[in-house]
C-alpha cells in the first residue's frame, strides 16, 4: 500500500507545484498589463487610491468547481503598512494574492481598496496600484533593462537605473561586460538567484506602485545574496501596503500585523509579541513547530 501511496504522492504534490508555477508565471503577466483580467463591469471607474488600504470583506472562493479555498475571509491591510499572512500549506494565503489583481473573482463577498470595491472599477487602474514580487523570479528574453522595464514599459532610463540602484542591483549590472545592456533570460548570462531575486524587486520598484504583493522565497541564498535580497526588500516595502506571504521570522516579527490562516479561515490576527503569548493558540504552536518560518534557530 505504502509503495502505490507513495509515487501518487510525490505525483500530486509535482502538480501542485506546476500549478502554482502557471499562478505565478500568469499574475506576472497580469500585473504587466499583459493578461485578460477578469470582466470589467460597464461603467466602471478608475480607482482611486489615497491611503492604499485593502480589505477582504466575508470573502468566499474556490477554483472551479472544486472545494471551498476561503470560507469567509475578513482582514484588513492597513495602507503604508506591512501585514504578514501565515499559516500551513494550503491554508489559502497564495489564493488570497492572486485575487487582489483579479486573477481570480471571489464566489461571495468583496475585496476593496480605500473603500472601492475592485470589482467595480477599471482593470487597468487596480493594476496600477499593484506590484508583485514572487518566490521564483522571472526573467524575460531580452536585456537586463528590458527586464526592470517589463515593470513600466514607459520608464525612462534614468527611472530604471534608480530602480536598480534602490534594489542593490546597479553594482552588479555594471559589473557584466555590457551593463544594462547585457542579455538576460533563458539563452542570456545565467545570474545567481540573489542576483536574479534582485532584478526582480527592481522591476516591482519601477512600478512605484503603492501596494506590493510578495510572496516570500522559502529557499535560502548564500548569506552575502541573502542579506543583499534584505536590503531590496527592505526598499521595496517602505512606505508601501504590503500583503506577504511570510516564511521567515524576521518578516513575521517586523510585520505591522500578523493574520494566522488555516484551511480558507483568519484564525488569529495580531502582532508576534501578543499572538506569541497566546500558549494555545495556533500562531504559538507554528511558531514551536517552526512551520510557517524558516530562521527560527
Ligand atoms: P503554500 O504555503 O503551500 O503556498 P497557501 O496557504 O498559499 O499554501 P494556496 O496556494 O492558496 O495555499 O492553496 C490553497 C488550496 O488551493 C490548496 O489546496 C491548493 O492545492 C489549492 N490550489 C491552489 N492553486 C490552485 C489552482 N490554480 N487550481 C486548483 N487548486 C489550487
Amino acid at each position: 500500500l505504502l509503495m502505490a501511496y507513495d509515487p501518487a504522492r510525490r505525483l500530486a504534490k509535482l502538480q501542485v507545484q506546476l500549478d502554482r508555477a502557471v499562478v505565478n508565471a500568469q499574475m506576472i503577466y497580469a500585473l504587466l498589463d499583459m493578461q485578460p483580467a477578469q470582466r470589467e463591469m460597464a461603467g466602471a471607474k478608475d480607482l482611486v487610491v489615497d491611503k492604499a488600504r485593502v480589505e477582504l470583506k466575508n470573502v468566499v472562493f474556490s477554483y472551479g468547481s472544486g472545494n471551498p479555498i476561503l470560507r469567509g475571509v475578513d482582514l484588513v491591510a492597513e495602507g503604508g503598512q506591512t501585514t504578514a499572512l501565515v499559516g500551513p500549506s494550503g491554508a489559502g494565503k497564495s489564493t488570497i494574492i492572486s485575487l487582489i489583481p483579479r486573477f481570480y473573482d471571489p464566489a461571495e463577498g468583496a475585496i476593496l481598496i480605500d473603500g472601492q470595491n475592485i470589482a467595480e472599477v477599471t482593470k487597468s487602474s487596480l493594476r496600477h496600484q499593484l506590484a508583485y514580487v514572487s518566490q521564483q523570479p522571472y526573467l524575460f528574453e531580452g536585456t537586463i533593462r528590458d527586464n526592470i522595464r517589463y515593470g513600466r514599459p514607459e520608464a525612462t532610463d534614468a527611472e530604471v537605473e534608480e530602480a536598480a540602484r534602490l534594489a542593490y542591483a546597479h553594482d552588479f549590472i555594471l559589473a557584466q561586460p555590457l551593463g544594462y545592456e547585457t542579455p538576460v533570460g533563458e539563452n542570456g548570462m545565467s545570474l545567481s538567484g540573489g542576483q536574479r531575486q534582485r532584478l526582480s524587486i527592481a522591476r516591482a520598484l519601477v512600478r512605484n506602485a503603492p501596494i506590493l504583493l510578495l510572496d516570500e522565497a522559502t529557499s535560502a541564498l548564500d548569506n552575502e545574496s541573502e542579506a543583499a535580497v534584505q536590503k531590496a526588500l527592505d526598499t521595496a516595502m517602505r512606505g508601501r501596503t504590503v500583503i506577504v506571504i511570510a516564511h521567515r521570522l524576521s518578516t513575521v516579527v517586523k510585520a505591522d500585523k500578523i493574520i494566522v490562516m488555516h484551511e480558507g479561515r483568519v484564525m488569529e490576527e495580531g502582532t508576534h509579541e501578543v499572538l506569541a503569548q497566546r500558549k494555545d493558540g495556533l500562531y504559538a504552536r507554528l511558531n514551536n513547530l517552526q512551520l510557517p518560518v524558516r530562521d527560527l534557530s
